[in-house]
Formats: structure tokens, C-alpha cells, sequence
């Protein structure tokens, strides 16, 4: 694709200046990604003259609203290849492993039973699955990692037992940018007779999803990582999964009948939507997909390759930084500058107007495993350009400088 049409779309996104009406180097994308004025302008609407709630309402505003509301859970199941039926709206994918781990885990995991996680999992499909494991009496496997970051499927497949229920992986991980292959990992749990978790967080912005051709069981995201609102994101599930999974939170919306001496449950997806739901936000969410598939992911996911490809060939060649991942990742990088702590550099590069993320990421383990407490990480996004690479490589530069 054309540098020029992706660098163009910078100016839809506001929030790529500074203070000061500066170019700002926003390299955080994987922590999450800015709004474009699209997103900004359809929730506007929808909490000024559009605003009402939904599913209640006998006057036409609420009816309108409803519809919209419902139009944003078509276009994510289009968007991922699932039935408008088999996505439920969570806070994000936090919520959503943790209603997974708390419906389905806790009605079908027992004592002795295994699940299979990875060395480079964000925390959140690591500690919803350790609370579960507690409450049933499961106990978790951890699959190793290749010696270039990737989740090791030659060793998953020697881990894996008919004891295992559940495999919960990242499809593309937020430190390393390591993408799975996800369809080999569905054959293995499969072959054991377990169902496949997909944490799709760092994926949705990057790659085009088909959870048919991906074959897995469980599909979550979040919308603030796909330029939408935070306080959004979906959970797909197979739709023979989700009808066995009994209710998440209790309250309005999820019910069929309710009385004293007994509640019967609405079927899915509304059975696990308790509440007033994120009405504003899955407005946004729709006008995120909308901008996100008008540029079109594959354009998205060879620009961010690029650029990362770019970055990692320029610190490759100076003897002073550690490099960490696979060659070929999406959007994402992590890196050690010797003899400087990350924060610093995140705080001397802040100074330039360049914004890295500095830290463990929410992947403690995978820090242990690569020795060291904290990575910089700079992570690409669509309104990223050879700019803020460069303006990377100056401020390490300077900060080489400061340092000595
Ligand atoms: N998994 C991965 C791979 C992530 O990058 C993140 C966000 N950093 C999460 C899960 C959690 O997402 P959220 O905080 O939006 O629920």
C-alpha cells in the first residue's frame, strides 16, 4: 500500500497532537490505540440527540436506539465471521475471559482436570484462569516459548492430555508481537477433545478475523485497542458453547421471567448482558470497525509489519540494544537499551514527544522468562509512519547521549 494513504488518515485522529499542536509520536498503540473523529463524532450523536436506552423503550427514540445498538453486535459478528447471536458485549476482553473462566470454567472444570496457558500471556488470561482453577480443583500447564518469542506448538502438542479442557492463548502477543498460528493450535486442543480461548486483543486491530477459519471455541477483544471507546468489548462464542453456559451476572435484561420462587434466564447472547449495557460505546465501536475495514486490515497489518521491520533493522544494527521477539511481528517491539532502565528512556523520549510504553506489560512471567523485570516497547498503529521511527531513533540517540 501507498505510505502516503495511510499516513493521510493521521489528521482523522485529534488526539496525534500535542498540547502545543506538535506532532505527537504516539508509539502506545498496543496499550490503547487513538480515536479517529469518526468514532469521536458517532458517540457524540449517540449521547446527545440520538441518546435513549435500549431494549425498554415503547417510544420511537428507544426503538432507534435499540436498533443501532443491536446493528453495532451484526457488524462485530461480521467483522470476526461469527452470528450476530454468538456475540455477547463485555467491558473488554478482561471481562470477557473472566466471564468464560466463571460460566463455562466453573460448570465444566473438576478436580484433576488441566488447562493449557503460555509463558507470554497478558495477565488477564492468566489470573481469571488461576481463580478458576481454585474454585474447581484444575490445575494450569504452561506452554513454553520458541527461543525467538513464539508460542511453541511442537511443545503444546507434547503437553497436551485428554485431562486438558481448555487452551487460552494470546493470537498475537502484546510484548513480543508474536503472532499464533491459531488453526494449529484449534487441531491440537481439539485432538485432545479441549476448546480453544483466543485473546484477540493485539489480533483485532492487526490481522482480518474468521473465527470459522480460525476454528477456535472463544473469540475476545477489546474496542479501545480497535481506535474505538474503552468500557467495550466483545466475547464470540460458538453458539452449542454459549446456550450451555449458564449466566454470568444476574439482573435486568438477562431473564425471561423472574418471580420468588423461580427465575428463568434469557438465551444468549441477552443472558449475559445484565444491566443497562454500554449503549454510547457499542455506537462507537460500530463507527470503529466502519473506519478500521475503509482502510482495510491487510493494509493496516503490511504497513505496521513494515514499520516494525524498519525499527527493528535500525536498533539490530547498534551493539547497545537487545532486541526481543520474532523477526516478523505484528505492529509490536520490545527492546533493552543496556545501561538504561526503560522508564528513563520512556520519560527522555516523552520529552521529544514520543510516547513508548515502558514496563512489564500485565506479562509478568514472560519478563522472567526473557530476565529482565521491564521491556520499552514501541508499538505501531494505522496512523503510524517512518516519522516516529525516526523520531524514535533520535531520542535514543539522545538518550545514548545523556547517559554517556
Ligand atoms: N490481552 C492482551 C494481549 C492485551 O494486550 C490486553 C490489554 N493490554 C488485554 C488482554 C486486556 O485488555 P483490557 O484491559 O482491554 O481488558
Amino acid at each position: 500500500a501507498p505510505a502516503s494513504i495511510l499516513t493521510d488518515v493521521r489528521t482523522d485522529f485529534p488526539g496525534m497532537l500535542t498540547g502545543e499542536g506538535q506532532p505527537w509520536h504516539y508509539l502506545d498503540t498496543a496499550a490503547t490505540s487513538q480515536k479517529p473523529q469518526a468514532v469521536i463524532d458517532a458517540m457524540a450523536r449517540a449521547l446527545g440527540e440520538d441518546y435513549a436506552t435500549v431494549h425498554r423503550g415503547v417510544y420511537a427514540r428507544s426503538a432507534d436506539m435499540t436498533r443501532a445498538y443491536e446493528a453495532a453486535r451484526r457488524r462485530v459478528a461480521d467483522f470476526i465471521g461469527g452470528h450476530e447471536e454468538e456475540v455477547v458485549f463485555t467491558r473488554g476482553a478482561t471481562e470477557a475471559i473472566n466471564l468464560v473462566a466463571s460460566t463455562w470454567g466453573v460448570a465444566n472444570l473438576k478436580a484433576g482436570d488441566r488447562i493449557l496457558l503460555s509463558t507470554l500471556e497478558h495477565h488477564s488470561n492468566i489470573v481469571p484462569w488461576q481463580m478458576v482453577a481454585e474454585r474447581t480443583g484444575a490445575e494450569i500447564d504452561v506452554c513454553p516459548l520458541t527461543h525467538d518469542g513464539q508460542i511453541d506448538l511442537d511443545a503444546a502438542a507434547e503437553i497436551l492430555t485428554e485431562k486438558h479442557k481448555l487452551v487460552a492463548l494470546a493470537h498475537v502477543s502484546n510484548v513480543l508481537g508474536s503472532v499464533l498460528d491459531a488453526k494449529r493450535a484449534a487441531d491440537l486442543a481439539h485432538g485432545v477433545g479441549a476448546k480453544l480461548l483466543l485473546d484477540g486483543c493485539q489480533a483485532a486491530p492487526r490481522l482480518t478475523l474468521d473465527v470459522a477459519a480460525l476454528d477456535c471455541d472463544f473469540y475476545v477483544f477489546s474496542a479501545h485497542k480497535l481506535y474505538g471507546p474503552t468500557a467495550i468489548g466483545a466475547l464470540w462464542a460458538r453458539s452449542e458453547i454459549l446456550d450451555g453456559m449458564p449466566p454470568y451476572q444476574g439482573g435486568g435484561a438477562m431473564i425471561d421471567r423472574v418471580s420468588f420462587e423461580k427465575t428463568t434466564y434469557a438465551p444468549p447472547p441477552q443472558r449475559f448482558e445484565a444491566g443497562t449495557p454500554a449503549i454510547t460505546e457499542a455506537v462507537g465501536l460500530h463507527a470503529a470497525i466502519d473506519y478500521v475495514e475503509s482502510i482495510g486490515l491487510d493494509r493496516i497489518h503490511a504497513r505496521e509489519m513494515a514499520l516494525v521491520a524498519q525499527l527493528r533493522e535500525a536498533l539490530g544494527a547498534m551493539n547497545d540494544v537487545t532486541l526481543y521477539g520474532p523477526a516478523d511481528t505484528a505492529g509490536i517491539l520490545s527492546f533493552m537499551l543496556d545501561g538504561v532502565h526503560p522508564h528513563d528512556l520512556g520519560t527522555i523520549l516523552d520529552e521529544e514527544n514520543v510516547a513508548i510504553r515502558a514496563g512489564h506489560h500485565c506479562a509478568q512471567p514472560l519478563m522472567e522468562h526473557l530476565g529482565v523485570p521491564a521491556t520499552a516497547r514501541a508499538s505501531f498503529g494505522l496512523y503510524s509512519d517512518e516519522s516516529d521511527v525516526e523520531a524514535l531513533l533520535e531520542g535514543i540517540a539522545r538518550t545514548r547521549r545523556i547517559f554517556g
